[in-house]
């Protein structure tokens, strides 16, 4: 009976709105509907990535996207770097090390952002570098890379393309492709992006075109190459997520009546300011600094003493609140407050409220409501309300 209160950093809550525009009647994609769909929509998007490129639609998970943009850039015996600073930076480096590319592997303490400067110093022994990955929001540690440095450090030190993997954050971060420099931005739908699981969108620059097309590394249904020519149509090669294209109208027209997609990160940033308050209000550590904290994904320690797994287990069943554990060695030391999507201040004063009654009920000494004055007070001196 109780609705379940998901504050996971993915799949996240669907809005009522792009749950009925699924609903629609199934139409061919080779149709002349399919193609206003298709055009319409994909330039709807460009504004969130910050680009003029064309958005491209794969029926896939955010891996394979991934993995798209690994294989269509580097060949046989080439060498890349992989900047790591969580569970999903260690995803590219598997991806290149799978396909045997030459990987050098920039790796970050968990909880830890990669700055300029390691990425200047890592850079300087090597002179032969292809391509260079990166996650923009490490969702296993709530970490927001500084993208824009970063890419600045790889076009003034490299010939590289710098490929960003912004999953857990396009939609609800700033992302500017062009203006940065990104050369491949990859996200997934069930994310940030209010979708279902089940497509991912990706865009490419003029450079990186440069470079696939002279690839030689084999791929078929995560060619891109067959993706631009039947974008070119208004197509994808293959039968796409139609479904999930119409959700992705809708959460275009959503976007759009929160007043532009400046508005929907300023929600971001005020939800990520009052989670990280009210854990403060509470003697609660946070992982990460103020500095690189994610706008979408909150990693909070566990409290001094308490059984996480148990504390977890007893907010999904009595409060049902539902929130994400700790990845890798973080299981059981971190617990991951998801705030991306369809997601409001109102639904951070809800959680942050339930779970301060779940740390009544395990007793841990705090004084009741701390948490949740300090996360309405942030609200209260939003000048957007
Ligand atoms: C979730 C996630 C992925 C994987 O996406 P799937 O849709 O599960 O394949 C990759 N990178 C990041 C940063 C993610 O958060």
């Amino acid at each position: 009976m109780y609705p379940n209160i998901l504050r996971h950093p993915g799949p996240t809550p669907i809005p009522k709105k792009v749950q009925l525009a699924m609903n629609q009647d199934i139409i061919s994609h080779r149709s002349e509907e399919f193609v206003q769909l298709y055009r319409e929509t994909t330039n709807r998007v460009k504004p969130i990535f910050g680009t003029e490129q064309p958005i491209l639609l794969l029926p896939s998970g955010g891996t394979a996207a991934l993995e798209a943009a690994v294989v269509n850039t580097v060949s046989p015996g080439e060498e890349v770097v992989v900047i790591t600073v969580g569970a999903f930076g260690d995803y590219f480096v598997s991806i290149c090390e799978k396909y045997g590319f030459q990987t050098h592997k920039l790796e970050k303490n968990w909880g830890e952002a990669c700055t300029e400067e390691d990425l200047i110093e890592f850079l300087k022994p090597l002179s032969n570098i292809k391509a260079v990955f990166v996650t923009y929001n490490e969702t296993s540690t709530g970490i927001l890379n500084p993208i824009e440095k970063l890419a600045h450090v790889v076009r003034t030190h490299t010939d590289a393309l710098f490929i960003v993997d912004g999953v857990s954050c396009i939609g609800g971060a700033p992302a500017e492709m062009d203006k940065w420099g990104i050369d491949i931005l990859v996200t997934g739908s069930q994310k940030a992006l209010m979708l279902p699981p089940g497509l991912a969108l990706l865009s490419v620059s003029e450079r990186a075109w440069k470079v696939i097309e002279n690839n030689k590394t084999p791929s078929f249904y995560l060619n891109l190459l067959s993706y631009r020519e039947w974008a070119k149509k208004g197509m994808t090669p293959n039968t796409p997520a139609i479904t999930l294209i119409y959700g992705l109208s809708a959460v275009c027209d959503l976007i759009e009546e929160e007043g532009g997609f400046s508005q929907t990160v300023a929600r971001h940033e005020l939800m990520k300011n009052m989670v990280r308050e009210a854990m403060k209000a509470l003697s609660i550590k946070l992982l990460t600094s103020d500095e690189y904290a994610s706008p979408t994904i909150t990693a909070i320690c566990s409290p001094e003493g308490l059984d996480l797994p148990a504390f977890i287990g007893h907010l999904k069943k009595k409060y049902h609140l539902d929130f994400a554990g700790g990845l890798g060695h973080l299981q059981g030391k971190i617990f991951r407050f998801g705030h991306m999507g369809y997601c409001f201040p109102s639904d951070i004063l809800e959680a942050v409220s339930l779970m301060e009654a779940g740390l009544q009920d395990f007793n841990y000494t705090f004084e009741p409501g701390a948490g949740v004055k300090a996360a309405q007070n942030v609200f209260l001196s939003d000048h957007r309300k």
